[in-house]
């Protein structure tokens, strides 16, 4: 009776699992597995938000497997020493997983497979979480894209909707290998910083789907014109669930072309803005597998010799923690503080004012959110730093600096999301909250900080730190 391994990483699910499936249909037993082993993600191990997300999507994905006989063994250590002791004990034939697209996940993969099949077991990949996998999409002359629209234009040109595997019915597993217990994992945060997270998130495929219906019934119709107001619910709230694999953008868009059959052709055409959004997701996979620096280096080289300021602790720190003064900025910080997400609009807010206000290296925001955001996604997180920063070829031009204030009137226009995050400031009468202080005697009774910062000022010494930029750097980070 043949048995496969299946190796769940970042495709917590068991609907449209290609690993899965593929090993269901080979074997006749399979053994659910999870390794945890941050260490070799270094030196990007999961941020204490994603930890947060990870143990609860792993119990939730261990309660399915439970149900449908195959429990889910949790083991620590080495990847490959705790495959091959697996395959050892449990007589496995063969190992399924899917794959996965950052430089270290890419060499710890390609090590295992090698010292797998030396061994003589077979080993069998899948994609799990890409509409295209890197190297599918490529310009004329075979070469990967560094501009979006060409990009999604070529790829959106094959995409095909075709519906998804479903959850199987029933596995049939081996007897237990005397692995490890959620708990055994430490993944919480032993500090209870996460209160909030329990009521913004549910965790799990069945989270996922929810969410993905949710927004089917409600939101999909209005994204377009919704999904820049951080007040309301505009977005689908998707991005943990598809950074855990708890859904993949195939089951998406299958969704979403069902929905345009069964309510017709606006709704259709509604959905092609969000596809879009799914599409930066894919050339922001595209861009790290092409140009896997880009986690720490500039993707744009006429960039260097910027002249970043070395951080003053306590200019990174306000920023932080949302004391920066800066309504806009501040709504955010918190909000992301208390919810491990923050709406998309004010994600590029708050990165053009550290880069540009600030003038502090992208990558200190981009650690920032690694550890904070619950989908803190190492392809998406550097291509939204490297973008707002001005450092990545498609990024918009350094001299389109955000004004927090004039961009809070746009899409805050009566400041709900910012008096929801700060309070003190929804109990006066500013004649614009988003710039309070123009009323320094109401500022002062608010008990809100004074900004830490002349947006003008700062602007200005922004841009003369680009004119100057070929100049060497003042200070490294
Ligand atoms: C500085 C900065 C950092 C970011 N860091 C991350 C991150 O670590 N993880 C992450 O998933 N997204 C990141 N984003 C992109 C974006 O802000 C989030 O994906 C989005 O806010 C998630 O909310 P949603 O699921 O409701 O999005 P929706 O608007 O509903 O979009 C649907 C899905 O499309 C994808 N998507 C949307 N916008 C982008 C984008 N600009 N780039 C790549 N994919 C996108 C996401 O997977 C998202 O779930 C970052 C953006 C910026 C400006």
């Amino acid at each position: 009776m043949s048995l496969a391994i299946v190796w769940f990483r970042r495709d917590l699910r068991l609907a449209d699992n290609p690993a899965l499936s593929l090993a269901l249909r080979q074997h006749r037993r399979v053994l659910p597995l999870y390794i945890h082993a941050p260490h070799e993600e270094s030196p990007w191990e999961p941020g204490a938000a994603s930890r947060w997300w990870l143990h609860h999507s792993l119990a939730a994905l261990a309660a399915e497997l439970e149900r449908r006989g195959a429990p889910l063994e949790v083991h620590a250590g080495d990847s490959l020493a705790v495959l091959q002791n697996l395959v050892r004990r449990c007589g496995a034939d063969a190992v399924y997983w899917n794959r996965l697209y950052e430089p270290s996940a890419l060499a710890r993969d390609q090590q295992v497979e090698q010292a797998l099949k030396a061994q003589g077991v077979a080993v069998c990949l899948g994609n799990a979480s890409l509409l295209a996998e890197p190297g599918e999409i490529t310009t004329g002359q075979g070469g990967p894209y560094r501009v979006f629209t060409p990009y999604w234009r070529n790829l959106r040109a094959r995409l095909q909707p075709s519906p998804p595997a479903g959850v199987p019915a029933r596995l049939d597993s081996c007897a237990p290998a005397g692995g490890l217990a959620l708990a055994q994992l430490g993944l919480l945060p032993r500090r209870p910083w996460d209160a909030g997270f329990y009521s913004a998130w549910k965790p799990g495929e069945a989270g996922a789907g929810l969410a993905l219906s949710a927004f089917c019934e409600d939101v999909v119709q209005v994204y377009a014109q919704q999904r820049d107001i951080p007040a309301i619910g505009g977005t689908s709230r998707l991005s943990a669930h598809l950074h855990f694999g708890e859904i993949s953008p195939r089951q998406i868009h299958w969704a979403l072309h069902e929905l345009g059959c069964s309510r017709g052709a606006r709704c259709h055409e509604a959905a092609e803005p969000f596809l879009r959004e799914l599409g930066w997701r894919e050339f922001a996979h595209h861009l790290l597998y092409h140009f896997p620096q880009t986690t720490q280096q500039d993707l744009n080289p006429d960039f260097g010799g910027f002249a970043w300021r070395e951080p003053e602790t306590e200019l990174l720190t306000a920023w932080q923690r949302g004391r920066t003064g800066i309504p806009m900025i501040d709504a955010g910080m918190r909000e992301l503080w208390e919810t491990g997400w923050m709406h998309n609009r004010v994600r590029m807010l708050t990165a053009s004012f550290l880069c540009k206000n600030l003038r502090i290296h992208w990558r200190h925001g981009a650690r920032w959110f690694w550890d904070t955001l619950v989908d803190a996604d190492l392809a998406n997180n550097t291509l939204g730093w490297q973008w707002s920063a001005g450092t990545g070829a498609d990024a918009a031009p350094y001299f389109r600096i955000f004004n927090p204030v004039t961009q809070g009137e746009r899409f805050d226009p009566d400041g709900a999301y910012v008096k929801r995050w700060l309070p003190q400031l929804a109990r006066l009468a500013f004649k614009s909250v988003h710039a309070p202080w123009k009323q320094p005697d109401l500022l002062a009774r608010s008990g809100y900080a004074q900004p830490m910062v002349d947006l003008a000022a700062s602007r200005e010494a922004a841009l003369q730190a680009y004119r100057n930029r070929t100049a060497p750097r003042l200070r490294g980070v």
